[in-house]
C-alpha cells in the first residue's frame, strides 16, 4: 500500500469493502477504474484502457467515463449482471486539505435498479431472496422500482423454494444461510446468515415481521438487509408485505412454465410467441407487469376466477365500453414506478405532471365502470380512490409545463407562496421599470439612440453613442465603461433596481427548489393511496386485455368445475393459431375425466400435431385459471392444482445430468408430487434408453399414474405396444393423431381421433426430411424384415441405436460404392446429431 500515492490509497481502502463490484470512483468530470476492474471494465464496455502513475512501479490499468453519460455504462454492466458502487466526492475540492473525502454513495445492482430507463415497462425488477431456516425455506421477493414485496416459506426441498424463488423471473437472488450447486443464471449474491439474523427491522416492517414465520421473516430480513447495505436511503414506499401460500396458486415448476411458453419462447427467449405475448394488450405499464405475475401465478380459487371471469364477459360483450376505457387507460403514466420515484427523491415536477394526468383520467374511468351494472366492476370503481386532494394539490403547486430540472425555477405556480409570489413581483416590476427606463431617457435627455443594456461583468447600464455624448445632462449619469464608438453610464437607482432584480431571482430559484422538494414529500405521504389505486387500474387493464383477445379471437367463457372433467369442444392452441398465417388450425376435442378417462395415451408419428395437442390442454387449463375466455367451441374445465410437463428436448435445469437423466428426475418429481387434481402431460417418456427399456418405464409410470395418484394425464408414446394398456387398465383410453397417405406421401391431418395409430411412419417423415435414398430403402427393407421376422427382438435386446446403426454399419463397409461424397458428408452429419436436442421443424 504505501508506495501508492495518496488518492490509490484511498481507492484501495474503499475498493476493499465493496470486492464483488466494479467501483466507479469520482476524479473531476469522470469516474474512473483502477487495476482488475478497469481491465474487466474496459473489455465489457468497450472503452479504452489507459494507465495511470500511482506511486508504484508500474502504470496502475485506468479507464474512465464522463459522469454525465455515466448511467448508460453502469446500465451495460447491470444488463450483464455486474454490480456497480458509486463512489463521490464528497466535500468540496476547493476546501479541501489533501486527498478529496470520498464514499460510496450507492450500490447499483441488478435487482435493485430504479431508474427508469434500466428497466423495461412490462416487467417486474425482482430481487428475490431465499433463506433456510431449520430446514424450511423462506422465499422473499420485491420490487424496488414499484414498492411491491412478497413472502412466503415452504418446508424440505431446495429445488422447491428455488423454483418459487424462479418463478419471479429475479434479476438478482441472495441466498442466506444455504448454498445451492443448482445452475441458476442469475446473478447471485451468498449472505450470512449472522448478518441478517441480529438485524434489527424498524417501522413497519418491525411490527409485521414479528408475525412471520422464523423462515419467512429470515428471507424478508435478507433482502432488508440487502437493500439496506446497497441502496443507504429511504425505504418509504415499500409496501407491506404480502404474505402468501404457494398453494394458493396453481403450481408449476420452471421447467414446466419455460415448456409451456408462459412468457416466453424456449427458442430464443423472446416474448414473442408465447402465452404473454398472446394476450397483451394492456394499455398501461401496470398492467403489463399485472399480466405477467397472473400468468405466472394462475389461481386455484373458484370465487375469485368467476369474478374475474363476470368482468370479462362483461367487457368482451360491450365493444364501445372497452373502446372508452383503453382510451382512458392510455392516459395513465406508470403510477407505481411513479410513486417509486417520489419516495426516492427522484422524481421531477414533470413526474409530479404525469401523476397528475394519470389522477385526472381516473374519475371517467370509474364513470364509464359504474355505467356498466356489472358487480365486479363497479365494486373494483367504488373502492377507486380517485385521489382528488392530490389532484388540486398539484393543479395549484406546478405550472403546466415545467422544465425537466427542479434546480433552475420555473416550476411553481403563482398562488401558491405569497413569499415566492412577491419575489416574482419585484423581479417583475424592476424588469418593468428598467423596460420604460429607456424610453423616459430618451425623453428627459433628447438622445433618440439612446439604450438601456445588460450585460454579466456590468450589469444593466445605459448607453450613448460618442456623437451624442455632448447631449448628457452634466451629473445625470455616472460613467461606467468606454467603448470605441459610445459610453455606457449607470444611475445609483438603475443600479438599485438591479440589485432587487438579481437578489430576487436568485432567491426565487431557491425557494423553487425547495418549495418543489416539499410538494414531492407532501405527494409522498400519499404513496400507499396511490399504490392501491395503481392495482386497480392494472387489474381494470388486464380484464379488457382478456376482453379485447377473447373478442376479436372468438374465445369462450369456460365453464368451471370441481367434477374432475376436463372437456373441451374444438378447442385450439392459442399461439400456434394465432401464429399459423393461411393454413388454419384444426380444432379438437378434448374428453378426459377422473374415472373411465383419466389417462390419454396418444400415439402417432413424429409432426402429427401430437405434444401441439398436449400444450393445448394445459394452455387452456392455464387461460381458464388466470381468469381469461379461452380458444374453444365450449370447454368445461376442472380446476387443477398443479401442471406437470415432462415435453420435448433436452433441458439446463440440472446441470452436468444426461437428457435421460433430466427426464427421470423430472418424471420423479412429477410422480411425486402431483395429486388427483393435477395434470400431467409427458411427452414420449423413455426414448431416451433402449426400447424394452424404455417401454417397460413408460408403462410403469402409467400403471403408477393410474393406481396411485389418479392425475389427469397425457401420455404420446412411440410405443405402440402401449396401447394395449387400454384394455388392461381402466381409465387409459387410446387417441391419435391421425394421418393419411397419399400417393406414397404422409398427409398430417393434425387431427386427435379415438384408437390407436395403426402404423408407425418414422420412415415417411424421413422422406419427408429428404434423408438421402439409399437410407430410406435401407430402412423399409429392414423393417419388413422385423415385421416378417415377428416382434422386433425375439433373441437381442434392439435398441433404437442398433435400429439406426444397422444402415450405417452396412453403409460403412463399402462406403466407395454407396456413397458420394456429399452423401458421405450427409452421413457424418446425420450421425452426429443429438436427436435429442433436435426439435421436429429442425429434424
Ligand atoms: P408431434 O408432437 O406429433 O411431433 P407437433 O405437435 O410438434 O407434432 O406438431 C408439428 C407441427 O404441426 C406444429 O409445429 C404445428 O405447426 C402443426 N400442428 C400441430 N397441431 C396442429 C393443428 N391442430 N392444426 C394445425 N397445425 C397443427
Amino acid at each position: 500500500m504505501a508506495q501508492y500515492t495518496p488518492m490509490i490509497q484511498q481507492y484501495l481502502a474503499i475498493k476493499r469493502d465493496y470486492p464483488d463490484t466494479f467501483l466507479f470512483f469520482r476524479l473531476g468530470d469522470f469516474y474512473e477504474l483502477f487495476f482488475d476492474d478497469a481491465i474487466q471494465a474496459s473489455r465489457e464496455l468497450e472503452i479504452t484502457l489507459t494507465g495511470r502513475e500511482g506511486g508504484g512501479d508500474e502504470k496502475i490499468p485506468m479507464c474512465g467515463v464522463p459522469h454525465h453519460s455515466a448511467d448508460n455504462y453502469i446500465a451495460e454492466l447491470l444488463k450483464k449482471g455486474y454490480k456497480v458502487a458509486v463512489c463521490e466526492q464528497v466535500e468540496d475540492p476547493k476546501s479541501a486539505k489533501g486527498v478529496v473525502r470520498r464514499e460510496v454513495t450507492k450500490v447499483i445492482t441488478p435487482g435493485t435498479m430504479m431508474e427508469g430507463k434500466w428497466l423495461s415497462d412490462k416487467e417486474n425488477n425482482y430481487l428475490v431472496a431465499v433463506a433456510e431456516e431449520n430446514g424450511s425455506f423462506g422465499v422473499a421477493a420485491c420490487d424496488m422500482s414499484t414498492g411491491e414485496m412478497y413472502a412466503t416459506s415452504l418446508l424440505g426441498r431446495k429445488e422447491a423454494a428455488l423454483d418459487e424463488a424462479m418463478q419471479y423471473r429475479p434479476k438478482e437472488l441472495i441466498l442466506a444461510g444455504w448454498n445451492s450447486e443448482l445452475k441458476k443464471d442469475v446473478p447471485t449474491s451468498y449472505i450470512d446468515k449472522s448478518d441478517v439474523d441480529g438485524l434489527a427491522v424498524d417501522g413497519q416492517y418491525g411490527a409485521l415481521a414479528k408475525e412471520l414465520d422464523p423462515a419467512m421473516r429470515l428471507g424478508v430480513n435478507t433482502l432488508l438487509h440487502y437493500i439496506g447495505a446497497t441502496q443507504k436511503r429511504s425505504l418509504a414506499h415499500m409496501r407491506l408485505i404480502k404474505r402468501y401460500d404457494a398453494k394458493q396458486y396453481l403450481q408449476m415448476d420452471g421447467f414446466s412454465r419455460r415448456n409451456l411458453e408462459l412468457t416466453e419462447t424456449i427458442r430464443d427467449k423472446s416474448k414473442k410467441g408465447s402465452l404473454l405475448w398472446l394476450l397483451d394488450r394492456t394499455e398501461t405499464a401496470m398492467g403489463g407487469r399485472m399480466l405477467r405475475r397472473w400468468i405466472e401465478r394462475p389461481l386455484v380459487n373458484k370465487t375469485e376466477l368467476e369474478a374475474r371471469l363476470d368482468a370479462v364477459s362483461h367487457l368482451k360483450a360491450d365493444l364501445l365500453l372497452r373502446t372508452d376505457l383503453r382510451t382512458c387507460l392510455d392516459q395513465v403514466y406508470d403510477l407505481e414506478r411513479l410513486a417509486g420515484r417520489i419516495s426516492y427523491g427522484n422524481a421531477n415536477a414533470r413526474d409530479l405532471i404525469q401523476l397528475r394526468l394519470s389522477l385526472e383520467s381516473v374519475p371517467e374511468l370509474k364513470r364509464l365502470l359504474l355505467s356498466t351494472n356489472a358487480p365486479v366492476l363497479s365494486e373494483l370503481a367504488t373502492g377507486m380512490d380517485e385521489c382528488a386532494d392530490i389532484v388540486a394539490f398539484l393543479q395549484t403547486a406546478l405550472v403546466e409545463d415545467p422544465p425537466v430540472s427542479v434546480r433552475e425555477g420555473g416550476l411553481i405556480r403563482s398562488g401558491y407562496d405569497d413569499y415566492l409570489d412577491k419575489l416574482h413581483t419585484a423581479s417583475r416590476e424592476g424588469k418593468t421599470w428598467i423596460a420604460q427606463l429607456e424610453q423616459s431617457e430618451r425623453e428627459a435627455t433628447g438622445i433618440r439612440s439612446l439604450k438601456v443594456g445588460y450585460n454579466k461583468v456590468f450589469g444593466y447600464y445605459i448607453e450613448i453613442s460618442r456623437a451624442n455624448l455632448g447631449n448628457v445632462p452634466a451629473g445625470r449619469y455616472e460613467r461606467k465603461q468606454t467603448l470605441a464608438n459610445a459610453e455606457r453610464f449607470i444611475t445609483p437607482e438603475l443600479k438599485e433596481k438591479e440589485s432587487l432584480i438579481l437578489e430576487a431571482e436568485e432567491k426565487l430559484i431557491e425557494l423553487e427548489y425547495q418549495l418543489f422538494v416539499q410538494i414531492r414529500n407532501e405527494v409522498a405521504r400519499h404513496i400507499p393511496r396511490l399504490q392501491e389505486l395503481a392495482e386497480r387500474i392494472a387489474a381494470i387493464d388486464v380484464l379488457q386485455s382478456f376482453a379485447t383477445v377473447s373478442d376479436e379471437r372468438g374465445y369462450v367463457r369456460p365453464e368451471l368445475v370441481t367434477s374432475g372433467e376436463c372437456i373441451i369442444n374444438e378447442g385450439r392452441h392459442p399461439v400456434v393459431e394465432a401464429v399459423l398465417e393461411r393454413e388454419k388450425y384444426v380444432a379438437n376435442d378434448v374428453e378426459m375425466n377422473q374415472k373411465d378417462r383419466q389417462i390419454l395415451l396418444i400415439t402417432g408419428p413424429n409432426m402429427a400435431g401430437k405434444s401441439t395437442y398436449m400444450r393445448q390442454v394445459a394452455l387452456l387449463v392455464v387461460m381458464a385459471q388466470i381468469g381469461c375466455f379461452v380458444p374453444a367451441k365450449q370447454a368445461r374445465l376442472s380446476l387443477v392444482d398443479q401442471i406437470f410437463t415432462r415435453i420435448g428436448a433436452a433441458d439446463d435445469l440440472v446441470g452436468g445430468h444426461s437428457t435421460f437423466m433430466v427426464e427421470m428426475l423430472e418424471t420423479k418429481h412429477a410422480l411425486q408430487k402431483a395429486t388427483a387434481q393435477s395434470l400431467i402431460l409427458l411427452d414420449e417418456i423413455g426414448r431416451g434408453t433402449s426400447t424394452y427399456d424404455g417401454m417397460a418405464l413408460a408403462q410403469a409410470v402409467i400403471e403408477y399414474i393410474q393406481q396411485k395418484i389418479g392425475a389427469k394425464t397425457l401420455f404420446s408414446t412411440h410405443y405402440h405396444e402401449l396401447t394395449g394398456l387400454e384394455d388392461a387398465l381402466p381409465g387409459v383410453v387410446n387417441v391419435n393423431a391421425r394421418c393419411e397417405e397419399r400417393a406414397g406421401k404422409l398427409l398430417f391431418l393434425h387431427k386427435i381421433e379415438p384408437g390407436r395409430a395403426d402404423k408407425s411412419y418414422g420412415i415417411h417423415v424421413a422422406e419427408l426430411a429428404e434423408m438421402p435414398n439409399q437410407v430410406i430403402e435401407r430402412a423399409r427393407e429392414i423393417l419388413s424384415s422385423l415385421e416378417t421376422g415377428g416382434h422386433p427382438a425375439h433373441d437381442q435386446q434392439m435398441s433404437l441405436e442398433t435400429l439406426w446403426s444397422a444402415p450405417v454399419a452396412a453403409v460403412r463397409e463399402e462406403p466407395a460404392n454407396l456413397l458420394s461424397p456429399d452423401e458421405e458428408r450427409i452421413m457424418v452429419e446425420l450421425r452426429e446429431l443429438d436427436l435429442n436436442q433436435t426439435t421436429p421443424m429442425d429434424a
